[in-house]
């Protein structure tokens, strides 16, 4: 297997949690509390990042939701294994594998 390559088996419990760094949208029907909110170049409503890129509502310890019980609904519609999923994870593993190739140990 590559340095990139993906397992055929994809696991919440073994992941770096990588959809947290997607920007993700926050609608109007969504109960996230107001002091993990920021607002885009654009205007919409997002969830705020921290310095790391990751979700400000994700245990930077654990790499587990928060609020997992009012994570706004695009959270709840990512499909774990899904075709955004292996892409996001894909492209997570080509940054670190540069990163590593970049600044060797
Ligand atoms: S709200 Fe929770 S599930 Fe959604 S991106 Fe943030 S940490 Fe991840």
């Amino acid at each position: 297997m590559g340095a990139c390559a993906e397992p055929d088996t994809i696991d919440c419990r073994r992941c770096d949690a990588v959809c947290c760094r997607l920007s993700v949208t926050v609608m109007p029907d969504d109960a996230v509390p107001a002091y993990l909110l920021d607002t885009d170049e654009a205007g919409r409503t997002v969830m705020a990042r921290n310095d790391e890129g990751w979700c400000a509502a994700i245990d930077p310890y654990h790499l587990r939701c928060t609020i997992y019980s009012q994570r706004p609904a695009i959270c709840r519609q990512f499909s774990m294994g899904g075709d955004d999923c292996r892409t996001v994870r894909q492209d997570y593993r080509r940054q670190q594998h540069e990163a590593s190739t970049f600044f060797p140990t």
